[in-house]
């Protein structure tokens, strides 16, 4: 009994300890974009915020250029990924 207490404490400090991970990305990304001058970085800040998730597949440009909320006032100025740039 005190084995299976010890091990769903364990796995509840690794979930505590792993959400804490995905928030501190997801802070710090939001920081390093909105600190730079310029609406483009508060736009970017603002998409950012709004619907990347560091587990998720792709950086934060490619989550953001993927959003389909074509009724959010920022889609048309949203961050577009560098790959659909060049082609
Ligand atoms: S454009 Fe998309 S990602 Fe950016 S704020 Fe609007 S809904 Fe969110």
């Amino acid at each position: 009994m005190m084995l299976l207490q010890i091990a769903i404490q364990q796995w509840v400090f690794e979930v505590i300890m792993e959400q804490n991970k995905r928030s501190r990305i997801l802070f710090e990304t939001i920081d390093n974009l909105a600190c730079k001058p310029g609406l483009r970085s508060k736009i970017d800040a603002k998409c950012c915020e709004c619907i990347y998730d560091p587990y998720q597949e792709g950086t934060w440009r490619i989550q953001v250029d993927n959003c389909t909320s074509m009724t959010c006032p920022l889609y048309w100025v949203r961050a577009k990924s560098f790959r659909k740039k060049d082609s």
